[in-house]
């Protein structure tokens, strides 16, 4: 069986009108399905940078992406973005919702890209019990706290029962308590059987997940399953 995801000499510059700014200089990864991950490195080091690739939001400048053995750079416009709607939940440090919805249109948003989805709102139902908001549902993002947005903001990844779930620094904006609430709910997810990748800061979050990986510009430079 081929990894959910293989990187093979991952590099990635971004080009500035006066120089090439090199951020990934060799990234070997591969990432099996049910792992609970977490990504650690300094500010810089280029973290969301390979997140964004892993999530489809961004390509490399060189090197092998495969998804399920499928050579990314090989896909249609078409099946790239069908990928990433079916496969991929990204949850980001700022929650990244729609201000003017309700927590539940919030969540309901990627199925409103798939129009085939058996009883989406069943599975729209589903996501917002498991975040424990089940009784929120018709709040605006602005009525709720912050980890209760982060919530909305997982429940919304979870929705579409994705291939591997992204965050990006998820516990970033939170204070260390509701962080760490939010860090339960992830291993909640995860022993449900969910693949997870999450950067973090924070060495004790790392500590908490089966696998810790480590970047310094641009590079891994440590791998270990704690
Ligand atoms: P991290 O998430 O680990 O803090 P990033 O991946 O965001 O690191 O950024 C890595 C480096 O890439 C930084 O030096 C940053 O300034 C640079 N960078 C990120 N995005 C861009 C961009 N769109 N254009 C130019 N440089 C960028
Ligand atoms: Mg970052």
């Amino acid at each position: 069986m081929h990894p959910l995801v293989s990187l093979r000499n991952i590099k990635k510059s971004y080009q500035l009108p006066s120089m090439e700014v090199p951020v990934l200089q060799g990234i070997d990864l591969d990432i099996e399905e049910g792992e609970f991950t977490a990504l650690v490195g300094a500010s810089g080091s280029g973290k969301s940078t390979l997140m964004n690739i892993l999530g489809f939001l961004d390509r490399p400048t060189s090197g092998r992406h495969l998804f399920r053995g499928k050579d990314v750079s090989l896909l249609s416009d078409h099946d790239e973005s069908r990928i990433r709607n079916l496969e991929i939940g990204f949850v980001y440090q700022s929650f990244n919702l729609l201000p003017r919805c309700t927590a539940r249109e919030n969540v309901a948003l990627p199925l409103f890209y798939r129009p085939q989805t058996h009883d989406p709102e069943a599975l729209v139902d589903e996501a917002m019990r498991w975040v424990g908001l089940a009784d929120r549902s018709t709040h605006r993002p602005n009525e709720l706290s912050g980890g209760q947005r982060q919530r909305v903001a997982i429940a919304r990844a979870l929705v579409g029962k994705p291939s591997i779930i992204l965050a990006d620094e998820p516990t970033g904006a939170l204070d260390s308590r509701t962080g760490a609430e939010i860090l339960e709910l992830f291993r909640e997810i995860h022993r449900q059987g969910a693949t997870i990748l999450i950067v973090t800061h924070d060495r004790s979050i790392a500590a908490q997940c089966d696998r810790s990986i480590e970047m310094r510009d641009g590079l891994i430079v440590s791998d270990t399953r704690p």
